[in-house]
């Protein structure tokens, strides 16, 4: 099925969602301009898909591969990229505390401050990535079983590509085009 139209995104969103099930039915799917691309609610609790005007002109598997992915991060309840850095944040708060408490020394002190930019970097640069794979993952799988499609790397590929050309990639830190492709390609097309 081809959908020309502007409401394109509502009707696939509806497609997965109604007729094949597999974007949960408590999901939403909102217009908003404030992102990139696609994006699942920062809160899962939230069950919001958003998406850019500007995917519109994306073929119909490449949304599709897209909602899926978004519906992988509230599936393997992603926190978001946001928490990891705030995670290692409040993680390092007590250790800081009982440093400043327990060594007067100053090299303790540094150091212990140190840690604190070095966990959010570390949490911020690859905690996510796993998050973007795995969810690659839950969508090349569906759109592997269900839509016959062979190569879902491909999909991902050209997606990927629209996205990146537009200047409209995510601002969070994702892996990189190449190694995503890479990945549905070696996991899930040569299967
Ligand atoms: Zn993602």
């Amino acid at each position: 099925m081809d959908y020309q139209n502007q409401n394109k995104v509502i009707q696939i969103f509806k497609e997965l969602q109604k007729d094949k099930k597999m974007i949960a039915s408590q999901r939403v799917l909102e217009l908003s301009s404030n992102i990139s691309s696609f994006k699942s609610s920062f809160f899962k609790l939230k069950n919001i898909i958003y998406y850019n005007p500007s995917v519109l002109g994306l073929d119909d598997d490449s949304i599709r591969f897209c909602l899926l992915h978004e519906e992988g991060h509230f599936v393997n309840k992603q926190f978001g990229f946001y928490s990891f850095p705030l995670f290692s944040l409040l993680g390092a708060a007590p250790f800081l505390i009982t440093t400043f408490l327990l060594h007067s020394n100053s090299v303790y002190q540094i150091i212990s401050i140190l840690i604190v930019p070095f966990a959010f970097f570390l949490s911020w640069k690859f905690f996510p990535q796993f998050d973007e794979y795995k969810s690659d993952e839950f969508a090349a799988i569906l759109v592997k079983e269900h839509y016959l499609r062979k190569k879902p790397s491909e999909i991902l590929k050209q997606a990927l590509d629209f996205i990146y050309a537009k200047g409209s990639f995510p601002l969070d830190p994702h892996p990189s085009p190449e190694n995503r492709v890479k990945s549905i390609k070696d996991k899930i097309d040569d299967k």
